[in-house]
């Protein structure tokens, strides 16, 4: 799905949750699916308001719920208590995450074994997979190299 498709896709599950198709709520699309790397709903605020000054904190947190929901982007819980988004991946295949334990940076890489794992460990028993994760920690190269990472601040 190629980002204007995927606007279309919000524009319509808007419509569809009675919501208007206003100007701030595609301002917090367009800065969502402009971003290569996971974002808080803070950060979004932030984005956001750069495309559209008057989008407020209260419609970036009533709106990605509404993009989790509607699967236009995926929600991250790497268990600091503060969520992450990311756009889905395209074709929706399963990702399992990598994450730096210095700075709590995220990398994503496809998984396609999940599925497999998800099933295999479910139908032993006898139960029905509807989805999986998966989360390692590591230290990223910017650790490895440095010894802190950039992002840590
Ligand atoms: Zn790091």
């Amino acid at each position: 799905m190629s980002t204007s498709e995927a606007r279309d896709k919000f524009k319509s599950y808007l419509s569809q949750k009675g919501l208007r198709v206003t100007n701030q709520r595609l301002a917090i699309f367009d800065a969502a699916f402009a971003q290569k790397e996971h974002f808080t709903a803070e950060q979004l605020l932030n984005l956001a308001r750069a495309i559209d000054d008057s989008v407020s904190r209260a419609t970036v947190y009533r709106t990605l719920p509404i993009m989790t929901e509607s699967a236009l982007l995926r929600e991250v819980d790497i268990g600091t208590g503060e969520k992450y988004y990311r756009p889905n991946a395209e074709n929706g295949a399963p990702v399992a995450q990598v994450v730096c334990v210095d700075c709590d940076r995220i990398f994503e890489i496809s998984a396609p074994f999940l599925d497999w794992y998800g099933n295999t460990v479910a139908s032993k028993l006898g139960l029905t997979a509807v989805s999986q994760r998966l989360q390692v920690t590591a230290h990223c190269n910017a650790f490895r190299e440095t010894g802190a990472c950039a992002r840590r601040c």
